[in-house]
């Protein structure tokens, strides 16, 4: 390809210098400039930002890209009939980042290169979209770009297949049948998702006891009720101890094409006194406490919130609000009074909104259940309890019973 016609390849309109063409020919691998390179590189710019990581997930309903930067960027995004670009000011384009070859039927391919000097540019080749939006995450500070259009029936055909960290379990050689038979209905697939995991231990109480342990104990005990006694396939996000970024679980739960969204956690306060059990669903948060927690779990400041808070209401256009208010009202309901069995004084701290990142981008119902407070001697002493995890996974497992009962 010609030096003029790859420039116009890349982008738009683009300064023909030399020097300039050759970084971008050296990026593509489109000619051998060994010797150049070297030079034409050298060290970044002093207070360049690198771009660390570029990655894809392709689900039935959207493709998302992920743009990872050691730190928070200015960008702008522009779309042109046949691709989308954006460029990031102030950036520097790790060696290691490659183009990405794509073609699931919404994206051709994602090519990224330093475009300028101070400016890398992320250019999406579109094959047929419906819409887009771009939004940011933060530690690591990413830039998201869901593509979405219609392709339900094309991409059904690859539903089983997963992404590396969160394959499905395959299911129990032998399943018992459930007494009185249950009909799920529509639901066929449901994804547990227990919080935190590998280097992120979530919540930790005084005396050590780790969110991360306990709700993935809860979290297998859901998923096995859910497989035998409502004979419903769940998938894991996890299931051992490993870390899974926000934004995957998510696309995970898309990509297998899942019904419902379930993420697991446990809380924590700084009034030790604070206990019970709350659900929530992804909305802006109605009161300081929820955006709090939001920060906690997201793992981020509450000043981040609020500038999640303000894109959020764009995101939410297509989402289940009401069917997941309809789903945290069923699971909290049916968890408080199945944990009441073993502690009569457990509270119900109700059914609440946040702007929790774990949740954005879903595209079935989704809730967050907090099981109950680490900080909390008590309430630690429960989720300690092997007997308490079952009931919890009890109670969870009833309240998903009694949304797929309401569905009929
Ligand atoms: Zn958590």
């Amino acid at each position: 390809m010609k030096r003029r016609e790859f420039v116009k390849h890349l982008g738009v309109a683009a300064p023909y210098c030399q020097w300039l063409a050759y970084r971008l020919l050296a990026v593509q691998g489109s000619l051998l400039l060994t010797p150049l390179l070297g030079e034409a590189w050298g060290a970044p710019a002093a207070g360049l930002v690198p771009v660390t990581e570029l990655k894809h997930w392709s689900t039935p309903d959207y493709t998302r890209i992920s743009i990872t930067l050691d730190q928070e960027v200015r960008f702008e995004h522009h779309k042109l009939p046949n691709r989308l670009y954006l460029d990031l000011s102030g950036t520097h384009l790790n060696p290691g980042v490659k183009d990405l070859t794509i073609g699931d039927g919404l994206l051709k391919s994602v090519r990224i290169a330093q475009f300028q000097a101070s400016t890398v540019r992320v250019v999406l080749d579109l094959d047929s979209i419906k819409e887009y939006k771009v939004f940011t995450f933060s530690e690591p500070y990413r830039i998201i770009i869901d593509v979405k259009g219609e392709r339900r029936q094309e991409i059904s055909a690859s539903k089983g297949e997963v992404i590396e960290t969160a394959k499905p379990e395959p299911p129990p050689a032998e399943k018992p049948k459930p007494q009185q038979k249950f009909r799920p209905g529509r639901i066929r697939r449901i994804v547990v998702d227990p919080g935190h995991g590998g280097h992120d231990p979530g919540a930790v109480s005084p005396s050590g006891t780790r969110e991360k342990d306990i709700v993935l104990q809860i979290g297998l005990n859901l998923a096995q009720k859910i497989r035998e006694e409502l004979g419903i396939d769940a998938v894991m996000t996890r299931s051992t101890d490993v870390f899974i970024e926000l934004q995957e679980r998510t696309a995970i739960a898309n990509k297998v094409g899942a019904d419902l969204f379930v993420s697991i956690h446990a809380n924590a306060s700084l009034n030790r006194g604070a206990n019970g059990i709350e659900t929530y669903y992804l909305n802006l948060a109605k009161t300081e406490k929820a955006a709090q927690l939001a920060a906690k779990e997201n793992g981020t400041t509450l000043e981040k919130v609020s500038m999640l808070q303000a894109v959020l209401f764009d995101l939410m256009a297509n989402y289940k609000l009401n069917d997941s208010a309809h789903l945290a009202d069923e699971v909290q309901k049916a968890l408080h009074k199945k944990a009441q069995t073993g502690y009569p004084a457990v509270k119900n701290l109700g059914v609440k909104q946040g702007p929790f990142y774990v949740l954005v981008g879903a595209t079935m119902p989704s809730i967050l259940v907090e099981t109950a407070f680490l900080s909390n001697d008590r309430d630690e002493q429960k989720l300690k309890d092997p007997q308490y995890q079952d009931l919890t996974a009890d109670g969870i497992l009833a309240g998903i019973k009694g949304y797929i009962s309401s569905l009929k």
